[in-house]
């Protein structure tokens, strides 16, 4: 069978999965299971496969046929201006999470040397990417998952900026090194109830741990904020991810706290995605 007829089989096969995107799955896998681009499968698309590579392909397309994301299979996802790698461990970086790293580069344009903590790195797509496009700025990342950790070591590695950032397996409880010109979080904050109503593919594949905020949402959130108002230098920032409907809450926790709000920020979607405060 040559890579088109290959492409045109997998596609049909995942959109009777109702897979959405389902010829450009196809096309993608079909890269992953021969070791090419796209570019090279669209040059080449009357080549025939091998047995070996026509049986990486089909099983890829029926791991996608039960839902599991794209980014998984391929281990890679694109955030801001980079491709970051990704495991069945990390949260898929999403795309309304790039809201947070064009807020701290609006705030920081003037600024020469900052020291920046992430609680919760995942994959490292945000922190990292602050750090390759401020070039002077240092990074501490904080997680649970000591797996997270090798992973945005390995990205920190890829977009050549592991001179400049430091990584530590703890609970945000417990983490009490340092003073931070600048904290970012993307934590948990779905109710935990709330889980189930999320995609199937998120559901069933994403770690529960990088979105499970506890009964109210707000459980991990409460404690990042906690922990920053006392890791925070004085006048010093802390830009947060929240969920749609966790504004008032969230606001309210951070006044509570000693915070200054600056602005909360829509996403891609026009949902209330990204508060900005200064600790007073
Ligand atoms: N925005 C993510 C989602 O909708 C949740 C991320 C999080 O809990 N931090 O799946």
């Amino acid at each position: 069978m040559n890579i088109n007829s290959a492409i045109m089989h997998g596609a049909s096969v995942l959109k009777k999965n109702f897979i959405k995107n389902s010829y450009l799955d196809s096309e993608i896998l079909m890269a992953k299971a021969i070791h090419k681009d796209r570019k090279y499968i669209m040059l080449n698309n009357k080549i025939n496969l091998n047995t070996k590579e026509l049986n990486a392909f089909r099983k890829l397309i029926k791991i996608r046929s039960i839902g599991k994301p794209i980014a998984y299979l391929i281990n890679k996802k694109f955030f801001w201006n980079s491709e970051f790698s990704v495991s069945d461990d990390t949260l898929i970086p999403r795309p309304d999470t790039e809201l947070v790293v064009e807020k701290v580069l609006n705030l920081t344009s003037y600024k020469k040397k900052l020291n920046i903590l992430e609680i919760g790195i995942g994959s490292g797509c945000i922190l990292l990417s602050i750090l390759k496009e401020r070039k002077t700025f240092y990074g501490t990342g904080i997680d649970i998952s000591k797996s997270c950790l090798n992973t945005s070591k390995l990205n920190a590695i890829k977009l050549k900026v592991s001179s400049k950032l430091k990584l530590y397996k703890s609970n945000v409880d417990k983490f009490n090194l340092g003073k931070y010109d600048l904290i970012i979080s993307n934590p948990p904050y779905i109710k935990n109830f709330d889980l189930k109503y999320l995609e199937k593919d998120i559901v069933k594949f994403e770690p529960k741990q990088a979105l499970d905020g506890g009964l109210d949402g707000l459980s991990v959130i409460r404690k990042v904020i906690k922990k920053s108002s006392e890791l925070i230098k004085k006048k010093g920032k802390l830009v947060l991810e929240i969920g749609f409907d966790q504004k008032n809450k969230v606001i309210s926790l951070l006044k509570k706290e000693g915070f200054y709000i600056n602005s909360v920020n829509k996403d891609l979607a026009n949902n209330d995605r990204c508060i900005v405060c200064t600790k007073i």
